[in-house]
């Protein structure tokens, strides 16, 4: 049965009036599961209209009451992860472990935003100049968006919206019209949770939708995830229509497997990095950078066979460590890069094209795919796949290796695996990237510290959630104050008169 999923608006289900609409699929099995609308500019402007009623009252309920409502949401949202996940499984594809993961990631930003009182404290300084005192405030902007990604349809939306509410901001949300289902479901348990109705409002749709949030004049700020191209449009036009945009885009993460490091170890962290959720993660390892020949072929002997064993299938089924893609035309996309890289002369030490998955035959599956002797002119190693396809490149020394790093386009994130201290503190220093693991394979920081990436990873200048959240969905106001002597220069028992 194909479902119709509606918006979100003022605390309603609303159906999509725009006459146009997109499918939803179960990527597992190949079958349409549901139908999205793609909003047009008028439904755009209800769930603006609706956010901006909302947004007075809202930014008058003290920090401690809004926190209380996200320590309900948090509650409700640990309560209901399992229901969740199934949705996110479902449409995704990820295996259901992986979703729960994604939604422990969301839910420890709401721990950070039930933290906003202490978030909020502003400044003081006494006597800036003689009775003079200057406080510094951070008050919320109004109505703010987010437009978010496939990948994480739960994770990414709680980078964004737990922050910007619980910092007195309104929010519509326009998740991926692929998978559609989480962010309703969230909707829903912030209304459980006693958020006032129009505080948080849900929007599906395309480019239509996402160009009416970039021109409307009362969204102050947008906060997007996705990829590079698209990023860089909205940033343009969004900065340009004068609002704050913090745009991610996409990735190209190498991690550098040095000569002393610990093997296994590596191996382990490239087999989650590069292949957990079919590498369709911002921060999923896909380039490994052996530094020595030898270290190289040590590498890939052990990768082989795990490569090859990986158990592929539903998202929902009893273990299963990686899922199919999420469309047809992305595991399109993801084959013909292996293509391509066999063409440019890179080695395919593991095939994962043609893989048949018992039961779910017409599922969009890729199995694991290795190539080694990987060269900086590939396209698979310049481009971001975003399948399980990871490329072993061979450099001769460390400095080599740094310098491949930094002279690629993308900037999000990167790791180095090493039992060496100097060689490791001299990366973190000198690496061009935004987030960095040493021996950690996928280093995305903690709630309380902030993501994001450099060079054509990110366009803005604020990371996403942690304090990097807190001052995008906030701006400054400064006031300078003197009081003149008052009553407490005592009674006055003459008439008064004007002085
Ligand atoms: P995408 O860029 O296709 O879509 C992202 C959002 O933009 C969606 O809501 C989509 O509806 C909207 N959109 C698509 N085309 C548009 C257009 N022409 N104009 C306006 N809006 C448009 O990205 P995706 O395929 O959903 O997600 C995968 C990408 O996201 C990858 O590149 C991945 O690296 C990136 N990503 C980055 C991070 C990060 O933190 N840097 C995190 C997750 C995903």
């Amino acid at each position: 049965m194909i479902q119709d999923i509606p918006h979100y608006i003022a605390g309603q289900r609303v159906a999509g009036r725009s006459g146009r609409s997109s499918a939803v699929f179960n990527p597992a099995l190949g079958e349409q599961s549901g139908r999205v609308p793609l909003a047009d500019v008028a439904e755009v402007d209800a769930a603006v209209a609706a956010a901006q009623a909302a947004f007075p009252a809202w930014a008058a309920v003290t920090p401690l009451n809004r926190a209380r409502v996200m320590f309900r949401f948090r509650q409700l949202l640990e309560a209901k992860a399992g229901e969740l996940a199934a949705i996110i499984s479902a449409e995704h594809g990820k295996v259901l472990d992986d979703a729960r993961g994604e939604i422990t990631r969301g839910l420890e930003v709401v721990e950070f935003a039930t933290g906003i009182p202490q978030l909020l404290k502003g400044e003081f300084t006494e006597n800036v100049g003689t009775n003079v005192d200057s406080t510094g405030l951070r008050q919320p902007l109004g109505v703010v968006a987010g437009i978010t990604p496939f990948n994480f349809p739960a994770m990414v939306p709680m980078w964004m919206f737990p922050v910007a509410i619980a910092c007195g901001n309104t929010f519509v949300l326009k998740p991926s019209e692929r998978d559609p289902g989480a962010a309703l479901f969230l909707a829903d348990l912030l209304a459980e949770a006693g958020l006032p109705a129009g505080v948080f409002n849900v929007v599906h749709g395309d480019k239509v939708a996402v160009d009416a949030l970039l021109d409307h004049p009362q969204v102050q700020a947008v906060s997007f995830v996705g990829s590079t191209p698209i990023a860089r449009y909205l940033y343009g036009r969004g900065c340009n229509n004068g609002k704050r945009v913090q745009a991610l885009g996409g990735a190209k993460n190498h991690m550098l497997v040095m000569p002393d490091a610990d093997l296994d170890q590596a191996v382990d962290a490239l087999m989650g990095a590069a292949y957990g959720s079919a590498g369709e993660r911002c921060m999923a390892i896909s380039v490994a950078v052996a530094v020595g020949d030898a270290t190289a072929d040590a590498l890939v002997a052990k990768l082989k066979p795990r490569v090859e064993a990986l158990r592929v299938g539903a998202g929902d089924a009893a273990g299963v460590e990686m899922g199919p893609l999420v469309s047809a035309a992305h595991r399109d996309k993801v084959l013909g890069y292996i293509e391509q890289g066999i063409a440019a002369g890179a080695e395919l030490v593991v095939d994962g094209r043609g893989l048949r998955v018992a039961g779910c035959e017409g599922g969009y599956f890729v199995g694991g795919t290795l190539f080694d002797h990987v060269t900086p002119q590939m396209s698979i190693y310049r481009e971001e796949i975003f399948g399980p396809v990871l490329a072993v490149v061979r450099v001769a020394d460390y400095a080599t290796a740094l310098a491949l790093v930094n002279e690629h386009e993308f900037g999000n994130g990167t790791a180095i695996f090493t039992r060496d201290g100097d060689t490791a503190r001299h990366f973190a220093a000198h690496v061009q990237v935004g987030m960095v693991g040493v021996n950690v394979p996928i280093p995305v920081p903690m709630a309380f510290h902030s993501f994001g990436g450099w060079k054509a990873s990110l366009f803005g200048d604020h990371h996403m959630h942690g304090p990097e959240g807190v001052r995008f969905y906030t701006r400054l106001k400064t006031v300078t104050s003197r009081w003149p002597t008052g009553i407490r220069a005592g009674a006055d028992f003459v008439m008064p008169t004007m002085k």
